[in-house]
């Protein structure tokens, strides 16, 4: 066993809801061989990559295969329909099919709670009982059912109330005595602003309390908005094609990976793990035989943190989404997300607007914070920049203070002026 295998390798429980006892390396050795002999596009993957079944012995075995991404899974649905050969059972023996924008095909398969979200709610703090107000959509894409079968399988009652309509939202929440929320962090502001609109308090006039919401960035500032006004809120993480792959508990210290989901964090470039702390792609494998796909590349970048959480879970935790691969470059090795840089210096009030050049001499790349400050600049400002930078980044950069309107309204976040010839 690697050591990378020895972090997966975590026994995680939920009380309640997420039981069962075979490790990651365990369920990867059967479901690839399951795949090998039932999906013709795994096989295809395997036997292109010189490895058999028997050669995934775990998780670091994975790094052997390649990645597949959303482009290439549209392709192969183009090119042998309708599911690309990645279709692990007869397609009769599906319970649904959307298609998500691409377009691509999700299959759904018969199992309950098959998107594996139930232990996301349970530690979001569902109940049997829960009357929840699903604000997702139920058509073409997976997301509203996603949640809806998670809660009804905890035993939560489910109101599937779509999006839009915020005004009829408010009324069916009140008057059946809503108690939870899944939807987007945004569309759950909407609806307690609309129900203060209408008069009503949110704390005593509606009873959602809690709220699992997924499916765009919560940005802190929305998390604290939401919470001023009664209702606690946990984040997930998943895709259409692989369902749940990260959940908060009640620590808040970063997204659980569920224990039937291994997720590797790859330098996209060469599809090598990179160290536990660093930012890179999360790739995702899920223990699931109706769709194997086998390191599944989500296009999202994030990093892995490794160390016990307070809440009993020993699964390692993706500490946050930081944006999309393509946003970033990399500098000195790193990532470098503009988000990443606008978290970090939003903390300095003094800041109006920044922009990040890359740069590169004697082979070695160069990083300089531009930033434009409100009137005259404290003279320690620049080196509480680099050191805040610094911390995040794992890049030490150069900072250039610049006078007020230096820097443009529409000015990119990241300049990338490298030339590599
Ligand atoms: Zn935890």
């Amino acid at each position: 066993m690697t050591d990378l295998d020895a972090h997966f390798d975590a026994r995680v429980d939920t009380p309640g809801v997420d039981t069962g006892a075979a490790s990651q390396a365990s369920w990867l050795r059967d479901l690839v061989a399951y795949a090998y002999a039932n999906a013709p596009a795994v096989r295809r993957i395997l036997d292109e990559a010189g490895v058999v079944p028997d050669d995934v012995t775990g998780v670091g075995a994975l790094e052997r295969l390649p990645i597949t991404r959303k482009d290439e899974l549209l392709k192969l649905q183009r090119a042998e329909p309708p599911f690309g050969g990645f279709l692990g059972v007869p397609i009769g023996e599906l319970g649904r099919v959307f298609m998500s924008p691409g377009p691509l095909f999700d299959p759904q398969g018969k199992e309950p709670d098959y998107w594996r979200f139930g232990p996301a709610l349970h530690a979001a703090g569902f109940e049997p009982g829960d009357v929840v107000l699903n604000a997702c959509a139920y058509t073409m894409t997976p997301l509203g059912l996603m949640f809806d079968e998670a809660a009804r399988h905890i035993g939560c009652v489910v109101l599937p109330s779509g999006v839009g309509n915020t005004e009829l939202q408010v009324d069916m929440a009140r008057r059946m005595g809503a108690t939870a929320y899944c939807g987007t962090p945004s569309f759950l502001k909407i609806v307690l602003d609309k129900a203060m609109e209408q008069g009503f308090d949110p704390r005593s006039d509606l009873g959602i309390r809690k709220a699992f919401v997924a499916a765009e960035m919560l940005p802190e500032s929305l998390r604290v908005a939401i919470e001023d006004l009664g209702t606690s809120v946990r984040q997930g993480y998943g895709t259409a094609d692989l369902g749940c792959l990260g959940y908060e508990c009640s620590e808040l210290t970063g997204m659980h990976v569920p224990r039937n989901a291994i997720v590797e964090i790859v330098d996209p470039t060469t599809g090598r793990n990179v160290p536990a702390g660093e930012p890179g792609e999360v790739v995702a494998t899920v223990n699931r035989t109706t769709y194997p796909l086998l390191r599944f590349g989500t296009g999202d970048l994030s990093a892995l943190e490794l160390t016990p959480c307070a809440c009993g879970r020993e699964s390692p935790r993706l500490v946050r989404i930081m944006g999309r691969v393509g946003d970033a470059v990399k500098v000195r090795g790193m990532f470098v997300h503009p988000r990443q840089v606008t978290d970090v210096l939003a903390r300095f009030s003094e800041i109006e607007r920044h922009q990040i050049v890359v740069t590169r001499a004697d082979h070695r790349d160069a990083m300089l914070a531009r930033v434009q400050t409100f009137g005259d600049p404290p003279s320690n400002l620049a080196e509480r920049i680099r050191d805040a930078l610094w911390d995040v980044l794992h890049v030490r950069p150069d900072v250039e203070m610049v006078p007020s309107g230096t820097i443009p309204d529409d000015a990119p976040p990241i300049v990338d002026q490298r030339t590599w010839d």
